[in-house]
């Protein structure tokens, strides 16, 4: 079933890349958008390469002397205007990216006011972007903060507007201009939001460059006009981007993949909520989130209950089409991650995984094209494969628990180490634990819960920096000491 909302998507039949504040023919080579669940063709999008790249850096360079000069106030001011603008058009916008991703609508909706928030958040952290100083004998020392120059930003497929709001806000609030790689899977929304930059900021200040990762991505990481690179994906490309800076000895923050730990405590009062808090932590976004709980800890205490009740209601989750209302999941993002999930799916029976719910592709009437896998549950031991490795889909490990010491090290012994979860009626047992687990963010009693300006970054291989909150300014600046006397003293 699908209830198409009554908004016309206007999506264009062919995208260039927009550089110097206009978009350019799509001329060249192309690749195409198509409705991730219909398999309709919905639009042809340039594939950039190398010369596009140049371009692009060119036109940031030269916009940086205008867009740095800027006040706080002016950019602040700008930024707001780009929220409202996202606002008014959230709808079609988040219908883009259903179409495109096959994600949910209710979901995609939600990606975008996650996104508005951001950009409202960075127009008011900006204002108190200080330096600082103090007195020396005659004169005074002053630390101040100084835009970067040029940033270079890759972004992943899952969650386009957020990915966008991540990397602009804070880099244009802090005086950088911007050239953006969006996912080849994942362009258009990105590319209709250039619509509204062009009305709004300065030619150059943003330029967007769809393409591959190997063509326009890499190409991109190598240019030596790029002053600052901020990636989010996979941690093997993340490692690609890392060295790429290094070589030119420019700073890189990373925003990687996850395998996160969710830990149930004995003396939960609620077993049924906690129980939807669980799937929703590893389902949500059909599972295909860096954040996504995939390792669930149940003490042995309250397993085989909580086991059975989350199997049932792993069950009650209907699979449908991105425009379906009634769907609480839908389908993957194309053809290879839906053979990657059934790979792993594979891959867990294979080492003895026990197969509890979902484990097979669901067919979806008038989406036949779609990649669409039931909600999976594995018991499984966290050393095997299904445990370790990152899926990005709806497959979630339960493992059994019984020594506290024991559950922590497991929680821990990952190469991941961007999120966690946990649930306990015990105050003292949730921050002493919450204070051993090696994660970015811990959420005790939820999960999922971004607050604006709360830091969001990864330990171990899931990164490098904090996105989402004020010290991001500080990723996106130089500070420089300025020494002044009042008088030239003999030295
Ligand atoms: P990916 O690493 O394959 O691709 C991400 C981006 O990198 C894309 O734009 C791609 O075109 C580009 N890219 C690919 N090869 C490149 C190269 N050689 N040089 C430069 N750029 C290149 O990741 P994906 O499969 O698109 O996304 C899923 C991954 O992203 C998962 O691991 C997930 O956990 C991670 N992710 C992390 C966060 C976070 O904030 N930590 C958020 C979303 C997704």
């Amino acid at each position: 079933m699908s209830n198409e909302p009554d908004i016309d998507p206007r999506i264009d039949s062919h995208y260039g890349a927009f550089i110097g504040g206009t978009f350019r023919p799509a001329n060249g080579p192309t690749f195409a958008a198509v409705n991730a669940a219909t398999g309709a063709h919905l639009a042809s999008i340039a594939r950039c390469g190398a010369a596009e790249i140049d371009d692009a850096v060119k036109a940031a360079r030269a916009a940086l002397p205008g867009w740095r000069a800027t006040s706080y106030e002016e950019r602040s001011a700008m930024l707001l205007k780009l929220a409202d603008a996202l606002a008014a058009d959230m709808p079609r916008l988040a219908l883009v990216d259903a179409l495109d991703i096959g994600r949910r609508l209710s979901e995609t909706t939600l990606d975008h006011m996650i996104a508005n928030a951001q950009y409202r958040y960075f127009a008011g952290a900006v204002l108190t972007h200080e330096g600082f100083g103090r007195p020396i004998p005659n004169g005074y020392m002053l630390a101040k903060r100084e835009p970067i120059g040029v940033c270079g930003q890759i972004i992943p497929w899952n969650v386009p507007a957020i990915m966008v709001a991540f990397k602009l806000a804070p880099a244009l609030a802090a005086g950088n201009t911007v050239v953006l790689k969006p996912d080849e899977n994942a362009s258009l929304s990105t590319l209709e939001l250039a619509r509204h930059i062009a009305a709004i900021f300065p030619p150059g200040v943003v330029n967007i460059v769809p393409g591959t990762g190997e063509e326009a991505g890499a190409a991109l990481t190598a240019h030596p006009g790029v002053n600052k690179l901020a990636f989010t994906g996979s941690s093997e490309v993340g490692r690609l981007v890392s060295v790429a800076g290094a070589q030119r000895l420019v700073p890189v923050s990373l925003e990687l993949g996850g395998k996160s730990p969710n830990i149930v405590f004995p003396d939960i009062e609620n077993i049924e909520a906690v129980v939807d808090n669980a799937v929703f932590a590893a389902m949500y976004c059909n599972g295909q989130s860096c954040l996504a709980g995939t390792r669930l800890f149940v003490h042995d205490a309250i397993y085989d209950r909580f086991l059975e009740q989350l199997a049932e209601a792993t069950r009650r989750l209907k699979v449908g089409g991105p425009l379906d209302g009634s769907a609480k999941l839908s389908g993957l993002v194309s053809e290879k991650q839906g053979r990657r999930v059934l790979d792993y799916i594979d891959i867990a029976k294979g080492e003895g995984a026990r197969l509890v719910a979902g484990g097979k592709r669901v067919a979806v009437e008038g989406s036949e094209y779609g990649h669409f896998i039931a909600p999976t549950v594995f018991e499984a031991s966290n050393s095997m494969r299904i445990a370790q490795e990152e899926v990005f889909g709806p497959v979630l490990s339960v493992i059994r628990w019984n020594d506290h010491e024991t559950m922590l090290r497991e929680a821990n012994d990952v190469r991941y180490g961007l999120a966690a979860g946990l649930y306990t009626s015990n105050l003292r047992n949730a921050m002493e634990t919450a204070d051993r687990l090696e994660a970015g963010s811990v959420w005790i009693n939820h999960y999922f819960n971004l607050a604006s300006g709360s830091p969001f970054g990864g330990f171990k291989e899931s990164g490098i920096g904090s996105e989402y909150c004020r010290e991001t300014l500080n990723m996106y600046s130089h500070l420089k000491a300025i020494t002044v006397q009042t008088q030239v003293n003999p030295p």
